[in-house]
This record gives C-alpha cells, structure tokens and sequence, in this order.
C-alpha cells in the first residue's frame, strides 16, 4: 500500500523525479536531510542528491529519503573546465566508495581556499573589504568554498540586490573578484563518473556561453566518452532552451534528466520536485535507476 492505495494501482502513481540540488555540503543553504525532508513534501519521489565536487551529503538525504518512503540515488555535480569555461557534469547511480572518484573531486577542491584568498583581495582592491571571512561564514564545509558564498555576502553588505545581479557585476571573467582555477577534464570527469559504475549527465547546458558549433562539439565529445544524458528540464532553463535541448537530446541519442539545481528557499528559480515533466517524446535518465 502506498498512500492508500492497492500494489496494483502503483504504475498510476505519478513518477516526480528531481536529480539536481544541494545541501550544505557545498553551497546549498539546507543540511542534507532537510533538502530530502523538503524534496518528500513537495512529492518529489526519486531524488538525487548532487553537491558541487562532494559525497559527504549522501548517506544522510539518503537515510532521510528512505524514512519518507522517497527513492535516492548518489549524485554529484563535478567541476570541468573546457574550452576555456567552467562546465558541470553530473554523475548518477555511482559507487561512492570507489577511491578514483573520490581522489578526483579531493583534486578539485584542493586549492579552492586559495582561490577564495585571492578572490577576496581582488575585491578589496577596489574597496570590498572582509570578503574572505564574510563568505567562510556562509561555508558549512569550508573545503567546498565557493562563488555562491562569495556572492551572499555582497548581497549581505548591500552591494547587490541578489546572487544574480552579483553575477552580472562580480564573480566572472573580466569582473572584480574572478579568479581561474584548474578544474578537471572532460575526460577525467567521465572517466571518475563511469569507473565508479555510474552514469554521466550535462548540466544546465543552457547556461555556458558556448556558439551553437561549440556547443555540439562538446555534446559530441561527451558522447564519446561514455556520457548518456543531458539534463533538459533545469531550473534556469527558458522554455525556447527546452525545446533546443529536447531537439538535442533526440539528436545526440541521449536520455533526457531534469533537475531543478535548487540552493535553497528564497534563492533559487524552482524549488524541489516542481519543474513540469519531461517532454514524453524524450526517454528519462531514470529508466536506468
Ligand atoms: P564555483 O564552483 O566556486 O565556481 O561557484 C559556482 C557556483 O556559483 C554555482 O554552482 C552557482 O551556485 C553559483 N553561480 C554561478 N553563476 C551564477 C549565476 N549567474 N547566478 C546564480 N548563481 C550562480
Ligand atoms: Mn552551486
Ligand atoms: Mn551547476
Ligand atoms: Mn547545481
């Protein structure tokens, strides 16, 4: 029985399937069992934990997602560099004990507080004092320290209204308080993500500053690697970007994810479970979970 009903009714139970968020862990406002709480009461019933370069979160939403009777599945949302942007791969349904994958995202993180010093200076260099600590203090895990925690604190001191106009002003090449860092590969990405006996997916592909021939160049190369999805539905996707990446993953024979990249009430576009579904014309990530 579930909610009532009979065994035999439970292929009329809606699928809602969010693989896309995080806790405090990274940059997530939420410890990792309130974003699994949350998740549950919005009617979310298979959910993927994916915190930036991180598993600690996992066996806890987890935990939470089996006492609301919710599926989980291991998640994780890598950093990559290329072309010369910060792209993010997501990785599903991996063995979180598998040592490669987790001396990878070790790699990644590795140099991230220095990153943040030097960020803080730049900023101070044209009169944003206390950056560096204003933002620790909005880091739960100190290791993970990132643009996010940058970014409330100038919305803290009154320099921005929100994250996303600190992002036009702050925070990104040719901006005050941007400062490159040596993330993974495509290729180590996949090969982490694939070696732990996982499943590889894009992330919001409608947020890189990619030419659409770049663009397919990317997804080509992905495919090439291994990578079997692409995430379509996304909180910061428009509808037109949709349909595009509907259109692509038809294209490029990938399966479809939807996820909505949610940091926390109040700051993100979508909260948990609430994107609408999946075009029906698209196969689901899912099937393979
Ligand atoms: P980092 O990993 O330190 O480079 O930080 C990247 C994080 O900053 C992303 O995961 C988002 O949470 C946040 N971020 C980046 N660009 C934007 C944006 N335009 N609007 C809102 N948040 C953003
Ligand atoms: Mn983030
Ligand atoms: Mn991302
Ligand atoms: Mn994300």
């Amino acid at each position: 029985m579930i909610y009532g009903l009979p065994s035999r009714c439970l292929a009329f139970v809606p699928m809602n399937c969010d693989l896309h968020c995080h806790s405090t862990c990274s940059d997530g406002l939420l410890l990792p069992g309130e974003v699994a709480r949350r998740a549950a009461a919005n009617g979310v019933t298979l959910l993927s934990l994916t915190d930036h370069d991180d598993l600690q979160g996992l066996p806890v939403a987890r935990a939470v997602a089996g006492e609301t009777g919710m599926r989980f599945v291991s998640g994780v949302e890598v950093s990559i560099e290329w072309g010369g942007l910060q792209i993010h791969v997501l990785g599903y349904a991996f063995d979180e004990s598998d040592a490669l994958l987790r001396a990878g995202l070790e790699g990644i993180c590795s140099g991230r507080i220095e990153r943040a010093q030097r960020m803080s200076a730049d900023l101070e260099r044209i009169g944003i004092t206390g950056a560096f600590d204003g933002a620790m203090r909005y880091a739960a895990n100190p290791k993970l320290i990132s643009r996010a925690h940058f970014a409330r604190y100038l919305v803290e001191i009154g320099l921005c209204r929100d994250l996303h106009a600190v992002f036009d002003s702050y925070l990104v090449p040719g901006r005050p308080g941007y400062v490159a860092h040596r993330w993974a590969t495509l290729a180590d990405s996949l090969g982490w993500i694939l070696g732990a006996g996982g499943v590889a997916a894009v992330a919001h592909p409608g947020r890189y500053r990619l030419s659409r021939s770049e663009l397919r160049r990317f997804l080509g190369e992905f495919r090439d690697l291994g990578g079997q999805a692409i995430e379509v539905l996304s909180g910061s996707h428009t509808p037109e970007q949709v349909e595009t990446f509907s259109r692509l993953a038809k294209e490029f024979d990938f399966l479809a994810s939807r996820g909505s990249d949610f940091h926390g009430p109040g700051e993100s576009h979508v909260d948990l479970g609430l994107l609408p579904p999946l075009p029906e014309t698209l196969k689901p990530v899912w099937v393979l979970f």
